[in-house]
């Protein structure tokens, strides 16, 4: 085992939790590389009672002071930028540059943060003569960001830099299949002067998850994952009376016209939906060809072809994802679409153990086919033919996820068509990954997102923190009394 075993990080130090562990393979040669250990609801109270004892002290301090810590973070996170991609690509497999790129975003997450103080600050007014009504912003309390497994270092950095530095102390639950990168994350706020008990890390999996869902020592819970476990995950946190926030799964469509820019679209298409191994929630899954649009077809083709498993290409998660992914093809296939590139049973010379899937693109796909409506999740394209943008704006609308949606045209009023009507929470106009940067916010619509606001930037704001509004009256002296 490459890494000693994985245990949970509660005020400052390593416990085991008592539900036995898990291995942790590495997906790039499905090796052992360590091991996870398990949290009850017992291992989750501990972490709580750290938490809830922390966040006295840690909620009383200047936010200005708060901020300082998350200054030295960032810098953390430069330092040991090397290490951190290097453990990102180890235990999720994707490419080292597709790593490194992922820490350089929890730094821009992290610098967001840093703003806080200029941006979040209270309201004061007076409202009438002698009354000033002022709005201060009170951290939330205890709360929990459980994460998924395709972005192990800057997805809980969605969540961490923001609700500390507003005040609340975290417990992060990683996905089990990626439990190393949380830990590092842990002793890197550590090392930048986070005091014991602000941050701490429960691993484990269903039963950790529920635990956090009834702890009624948390107050707000995030999640990112798929859709069907945050449903289960909102329905189930909100019922005990916990603010929620949970992010789901996607299908995003790109919708592509003859006239959009034959290069730039065919290269940022291929970039879409083989990026991470197709393992993002910002991923092209559905390409709506309007009209006549081989040429663009035939390019996408070529950049498919330049993607090499092993070199360009990571891997994805794990054998099951391996079988899902290639048993859709397969299934698509059967029912008459046209596989143009196929990546089916790749293998990696060296990396023989790995879980690779070759790019592929797969044309005369139909809406109402399982690989059509379902999220493949892997670096796979569909084709869907149409006549116009209508349709296609039909069989976008079709579709129950609702996170992103892309158009690629030079027309400016086709453009600004689709974008309005599109049902997305982040639309891409000549984009392929349409992720909105800080201080923009991120969240999807539909069943891709459960809750109010967005769980990044500016609309996060509200998300970690509570208002109190104060009223007041000073002086006696203008003679005005009507407010009692
Ligand atoms: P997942 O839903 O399987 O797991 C997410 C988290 O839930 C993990 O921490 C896991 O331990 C926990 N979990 C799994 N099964 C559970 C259960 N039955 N009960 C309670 N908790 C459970 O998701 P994943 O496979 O880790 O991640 C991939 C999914 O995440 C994809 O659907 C992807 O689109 C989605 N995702 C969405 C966004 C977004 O912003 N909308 C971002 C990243 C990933």
């Amino acid at each position: 085992m490459k890494y000693p075993a994985v245990e949970n990080f509660v005020a400052g130090k390593y416990i085991k939790g008592s539900g036995g562990s898990l291995d942790v393979n590495s997906p790039i040669d499905g090796s052992k590389i360590s091991e996870v250990t398990l949290s009850n609801y017992s291992d989750l109270d501990k972490a709580v009672s750290a938490a809830r004892t922390a966040f006295e002290s840690w909620s009383a301090t200047p936010i200005k002071e708060r901020t300082q810590v998350l200054f030295r973070y960032r810098a953390l996170l430069e330092k040991n930028m090397k290490e951190l991609s290097e453990l990102v690509s180890e235990e999720n497999g994707k490419t080292l540059s597709e790593a490194q790129a992922e820490v350089e975003k929890s730094m821009e997450l992290t610098e967001f943060a840093c703003s806080m103080p200029q941006i979040a600050s209270g309201e004061i007014l007076e409202v009438s003569k002698g009354v000033e009504c002022r709005v201060e912003r009170y951290p939330v309390g205890v709360v929990a960001s459980i994460a998924p497994f395709n972005f192990p270092n800057m997805v809980p950095n969605w969540t961490i830099p923001n609700a500390l530095v507003l005040g609340n102390t975290m417990i992060l639950k990683p996905s089990e299949l990626v439990p190393l990168s949380a830990n590092r994350l842990a002793e890197l706020l550590k090392e930048a002067g986070l005091p014991d008990g602000v941050f701490n890390v429960v691993h484990g999996a269903k039963e950790t998850v529920e635990a956090i869902c009834d702890h009624p020592g948390i107050d707000t819970v995030s999640f990112v994952g798929s859709t069907k476990i945050a449903k289960l995950v909102y329905i189930r946190a909100s019922s005990n009376l916990k603010r929620v926030l949970t992010l789901g799964g996607a299908k995003n469509h790109l919708l592509v016209f003859p006239d959009a820019h034959v290069e730039m679209t065919a290269s940022n298409v291929a970039a879409s939906m083989s990026g991470c191994a197709g393992q993002r929630c910002m991923a092209a899954a559905s390409m709506i060809a309007v009209g006549s649009v081989d040429h663009i077809i035939d390019e996408l083709c070529k950049e498919a072809i330049k993607i090499i498993p092993g070199v360009n290409l990571g891997s994805v998660i794990s054998k099951a994802a391996k079988e899902r992914i290639e048993g859709y093809i397969t299934e698509a296939e059967k029912e008459g679409a046209k596989v143009l590139v196929d990546g089916r049973n790749s293998v990696v010379k060296g990396k023989e153990n790995g879980f690779y899937v070759g790019p592929t693109v797969i044309d005369n796909v139909r809406p109402e086919m399982r690989i059509a409506k379902e999220e493949v999740f892997g670096p796979v394209i569909v084709i869907i033919r149409t006549d116009n943008v209508d349709e296609a704006l039909k069989i976008q609308h079709s579709s129950h996820y609702g996170n992103a949606s892309s158009v690629f045209t030079q027309s400016g009023g086709i453009a600004r068509y689709v974008s309005e009507k599109a049902s997305a929470g982040m639309i891409g106009v000549n984009i392929g990954v349409p992720v909105p940067r800080e201080p923009f916010s991120f969240g999807g619509w539909n069943e891709s997102r459960f809750g109010v606001g967005d769980i990044t930037g500016k609309s996060s704001i509200e998300f970690w923190t509570k208002l109190k509004k104060i009223t007041t009256k000073w002086n006696p002296e203008s003679k005005v009394n009507w407010m009692s």
